[in-house]
């Protein structure tokens, strides 16, 4: 979320860059880590295609041509997690979600619509006077829809039904042709004259993106109602004005306005939807990515990357390739040049330097990977997986899933954080129960609701199996059920077992990632298959599957460095796709320093680093197994540190990036 001190905005680049150059020049994980990671999966057949002069100029003009996809997500519905650390990480958001009270929630919406209230207002920036306030209730019933449409919670629909009725009640008493807020119209008087604001329509994309899923998860028709309402005030508001004018206005943070509409369209089948959402096409942003352009320097990372999403959905509904390029360039300049090992992206919420200069970046402040933005960068990357069913979207996927999503979210109170600080000595700092509610804590909610959206897709012949996460899969279309059973990543490997009905023809796909050290193999009834496949890859298996069909999977994982583009001596440690943090104790630690913050104050409680001396190119000379599974310790050092998952560390200060000689 865009503070309101914004940064400095250092001169835009002009650099132009072919593709076969940027593979070449190796990003975040420049390293023996992978080069074919780093290969931007689009393109090989789109090199030396950039158009020479802008795409989008003048007006745009909407046809609806639907894009097939290669493959589609089970609906949430289809996927249960078993037990294991995602299924901790859902049930402790899921308590979070429940104990939120839907009146307190409502205060800001009743008070503006002059409506009785005796709840006591919340904090943080969900205060009455807070210029984003009721931003977090629309994140609320997309939790509540997707926690209904992931676990079957019917006191969370209960809740959300509620919400959606309340929040109907305040739109109608406040009688201005829709507009539904937690604050009065006239911030976006300020908004059109360019008056200082903090970002109206951002919080109004959260609404209505929250009445969007209380509508395809729960089926709720009050909601359909009232975010029509809702688009017709904001097609309204934007249609009168200039292009330029317009323009100007999309400076200002709207979130995911375009993403929402182009949904509400492709719900609808009403075209007008999408009409209004190309209103909020932000040129200045989208023309140097559609020529291939990395021109992100000085932007807010988080502002930007819905606005991609909404692109990647403008694309599927219209097939127009202007909106595919952006799309897809962002993608993968974010993933291979604006990405740490963890997968975060940003500084100080910002992309603050030239393309793979992110050791230079790290050193400019400790405010290091938004979680939004892994938030909104995963979700982009199940769109650009979906057209092409490359496995390579998964590497980044997992990586981001595993270091920056799973151990984000506080063990029991289900707390989560703002910045994933990856300053040496940091440590990570969680929201309150009731005085944070930063944008954080907001797609924080989401996320642990829908962890089970990913793991598998399919196309017409079968099943793509993506992530190593216990689950099982219920595609009652092919009575087919697949139960996936591990303990990955402290176990190397995964089993996937059948039950069906009836025999059934159908193709297995299981993802090969581009981590594993040798080859991955497989095992079909305890009998080793021929079946063998690269890294980065699918393994294929096509035959008719009967129940109790088991197939075990091995997925070897080994030591790897990660090291920074512009100072290869700047190295972080993984272990598959896990990254490894040094544990520096405890020290100077206090709970009031842990919880409450946006992220620690690293240079005001400094701490010695240790750096290391490598034995060789292989980590193995140096680094050594500890005893627990995905335990290390370094060896041979002046001071030696003990290595493990930063997932799993917890009020302890820690470091990712090593000075290694
Ligand atoms: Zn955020």
């Amino acid at each position: 979320m865009e503070k309101a001190v914004k940064h400095p905005r250092p001169p835009a680049l002009l650099t132009r860059r072919g593709f076969a150059g940027l593979a070449a020049s190796l990003g975040a994980l420049a390293s023996p880590v992978a080069a074919q990671q780093l290969t931007a999966p689009e393109a090989a057949h789109r090199e030396g295609t950039a158009p020479e002069t802008p795409p989008f100029q003048g007006g745009l003009s909407f046809t609806r041509k639907v894009v097939p996809l290669k493959v589609r997500p089970f609906a949430l519905g289809k996927v249960r997690l078993l037990p294991g650390p995602f299924l901790e990480a859902q049930e402790w958001n899921r308590a979070y979600v429940r104990r939120l009270p839907p009146d307190r929630l409502l205060h800001n919406f009743r008070v503006n619509a002059g409506l009785p209230s005796s709840a006591s207002p919340l904090g943080g920036w969900e205060e009455p006077k807070c210029e984003l306030r009721g931003h977090f209730a629309g994140h609320y019933l997309s939790a509540c829809a997707l926690l209904y449409a992931s676990t079957g919670d019917k006191e969370i629909k209960a809740a959300g039904d509620y919400t959606v009725a309340e929040m109907a009640k305040c739109q109608a008493k406040l009688g201005a042709g829709g507009y539904l807020s937690a604050f009065p119209v006239e911030f976006f008087d300020r908004l059109d004259a360019r008056q200082r604001v903090w970002a109206p329509f951002y919080t109004i994309h959260k609404i209505m993106a929250g009445m969007l899923d209380m509508v395809q998860h729960c089926g709720n028709k009050q909601a359909l109602e009232t975010l029509q309402q809702m688009a017709q005030w904001a097609d309204r508001w934007t249609s009168g004005k200039t292009e330029e004018h317009l323009q100007s206005i999309l400076n200002t943070e709207y979130g995911g306005m375009n993403e929402v509409l182009y949904n509400l369209a492709a719900a609808t089948g009403d075209v007008k939807w999408a009409q209004a959402g190309d209103r909020f096409t932000k040129k200045r942003f989208f023309n140097p990515l559609a020529m291939r352009r990395d021109e992100l320097r000085g932007l807010h990372a988080n502002t930007h990357i819905p606005q991609v999403t909404g692109a990647a959905r403008r694309y599927e509904l219209s097939g127009d390739m202007r909106f595919h390029d952006v799309a897809d360039f962002f993608w993968y300049e974010i993933v291979t040049a604006r990405s740490y090992a963890t997968g975060g992206t940003s500084n100080g919420e910002g992309w603050l330097t030239q393309p793979r200069h992110l050791a230079e970046e790290l050193g400019r402040s400790e405010a290091t990977a938004e979680c939004c933005c892994a938030y909104n960068m995963l979700k982009l990357t199940r769109h650009l997986y979906s057209w092409t069913a490359d496995p390579r979207y998964f590497d980044y996927y997992e990586r981001t899933l595993l270091n920056h999503r799973l151990g984000t979210i506080h063990p029991e109170t289900g707390a989560t954080m703002y910045y994933l600080s990856h300053t040496p000595g940091a440590w990570k700092t969680f929201s309150t129960e009731d005085q944070s509610f930063w944008c954080c804590t907001g797609t924080g909610v989401e996320e642990y609701s829908k962890l089970t959206d990913s793991i598998y897709f399919h196309d017409d012949d079968g099943v793509f199996v993506n992530l190593f996460i216990p689950s099982e899969l219920d595609w009652a279309e092919k009575g087919l059920r697949l139960r996936q059973e591990t303990k990955f990543p402290e176990q190397p490997g995964t089993a996937l077992v059948v039950s069906a009905d009836r025999p059934i023809p159908l193709t297995l796909r299981l993802r090969m990632p581009e981590w594993l050290d040798g080859r991955g193999s497989v095992t079909l009834n305890g009998k080793p298959l021929e079946a063998s496949a690269a890294p980065g890859s699918y393994l294929t298996i096509t035959r008719t599957w009967a129940a109790g069909d088991r197939i075990e999977v091995a997925l070897p994982m080994g030591l790897r460095i990660a090291a920074m583009p512009d100072d290869p001596r700047l190295q972080a440690v993984l272990y598959g796709p896990v990254v490894l943090a040094g544990d520096l104790g405890s020290q100077g630690l206090t709970k009031e320093m842990t919880i409450g913050s946006e992220g620690p104050d690293v240079e005001h409680l400094p701490l010695e680093i240790p750096s290391f001396k490598a034995a060789g190119a292989d980590p193995k000379n140096w680094i050594q197994p500890a005893g627990e599974p995905l335990a290390f310790r370094t060896t041979g050092q002046s001071r030696d540190v003990a290595l493990a998952p930063l997932n799993r560390l917890f009020d302890k200060r820690y470091a990712l990036y090593w000075r290694v000689s």
